[in-house]
């Protein structure tokens, strides 16, 4: 594993003063994409490795830290709903999980797709064995926790229950993007730490550090003439500034490139091409771009300022001419009611030939100014 980013080292070294965790509960909170994973990631092979350094960081050698990367370690179980699990690692679900958690009950079967996305009561329940039991060798258990606020209220209460009597020798790393969305009883039993994010110029020297080796990815795909650190910018604010989400960017920019090409054309403008052109891709990442370029759009008209396009003012200048700022706060508010159902709509195809055909009414708002059907 690639040792701490730059940013989370001062954390680290604070946390881990002694080489101990003086806590059974860690709450990491902070926005998406800055590491937070990863660091509970590390700071639980840390604590399972038998030989760490003088800065606490796990030896990589060890018999605890190779079961550790084999996602195999019998005293670390990974919770996270099961649509994530696989990204998270192919393997994690097997190695860690199969035996531990039972199959969810059939009324829980029936919502199967929505539990996907959310943490369930089963395999909260899933832990007994693993904290009550004696660990390997009487060692130290962790559990980590992933996204917490995706823990649905039954999830959430039985793991309050674990909180309220801590088992011993465990340690439970709640990760949480939201962490108002996890209930304050939980949060209040854990030691809370806010994660750091890096500030612009860091994350881009890190983007520039750990950027992917394909050689076709080091420029921008137009003719704007980025050189690498303008195109680590142009995807860093892309990403929400956000360095972790930024990177993986690059695999999907020549599509945003296609994207951004389309809804900046004013006369030509094609819903039904574009909503052709993107139904390959996630329905939410979709929405997420469109989100972001309107709301440039609006920030352009209001204040002449451009948070996730930097590079894109050219564009954006000449369409705000064209659209009116209430239409674009209006459709704004359009997306945001569109974005729940996007992950599991109905059709596809009609989902996005739906949204952009309003874009194409928010384009020629200077004229006449459209409602939007929310
Ligand atoms: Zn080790």
């Amino acid at each position: 594993m690639n040792p701490l980013p730059v940013w989370q080292q001062r954390i680290w070294e604070k946390l881990m003063r002694g080489g101990v965790v003086r806590s059974h509960a860690l709450l990491l909170k902070g926005r998406p994409g800055i590491g937070k994973y990863r660091f509970a990631r590390m700071l639980a092979k840390s604590l399972l490795c038998v030989n760490p350094d003088a800065r606490h960081t796990a030896c990589g050698r060890c018999t605890g830290c190779n079961w550790f990367a084999q996602h195999t370690h019998p005293n670390f179980a990974l919770i996270a709903p099961d649509a994530l699990m696989l990204s998270l690692s192919s393997r994690a679900l097997d190695a860690n999980h199969s035996t531990k958690v039972p199959d969810p009950p059939a009324g829980e079967r029936q919502t199967k797709q929505r539990a996907g996305q959310q943490i369930t009561i089963g395999q909260i329940r899933g832990l007994n064995d693993f904290v009550y039991l004696t660990g390997h060798q009487a060692g130290f258990k962790i559990v980590l926790i992933y996204p917490a606020e995706t823990m649905n209220t039954a999830a959430a209460n039985a793991l309050l229950k674990k909180l309220e009597e801590p088992p011993e020798c465990t340690l439970f790393i709640l990760v949480a993007h939201q962490p108002q969305r996890v209930l304050p009883t939980i949060r209040s039993r854990c030691l809370q730490i806010v994660m750091p994010a890096p500030d612009i110029e860091t994350a881009i020297q890190w983007m520039l550090q750990h950027w992917p080796q394909q050689t076709d990815a080091e420029k921008y795909p137009d003719s704007l003439q980025l050189d690498k650190r303008q195109y680590a910018h142009m995807l860093l604010a892309l990403s929400g500034y956000s360095p972790f989400l930024a990177l993986p960017l690059v695999d999907t920019i020549e599509r945003h490139r296609q994207f951004i090409d389309a809804v900046s054309t004013y006369a030509s403008f094609d819903p039904l091409a574009l909503a052709e052109a993107m139904q390959q891709q996630e329905l939410t990442v979709t929405i997420d771009w469109l989100q972001k370029w309107c709301y440039d759009l609006a920030g352009f008209h209001v204040a002449r300022r451009v948070r996730y396009h930097p590079y894109l003012e050219a564009r954006i200048q000449p369409l705000c001419q064209q659209i009116n700022l209430q239409a674009c706060l209006a459709y704004l508010h359009f997306l945001n009611t569109r974005q729940p159902l996007s992950r599991h709509p109905v059709n596809v195809r009609l989902f996005l030939e739906e949204i952009f055909i309003q874009y194409g009414r928010l384009l020629a708002s200077e004229s006449a100014v459209p409602e939007f059907d929310v």
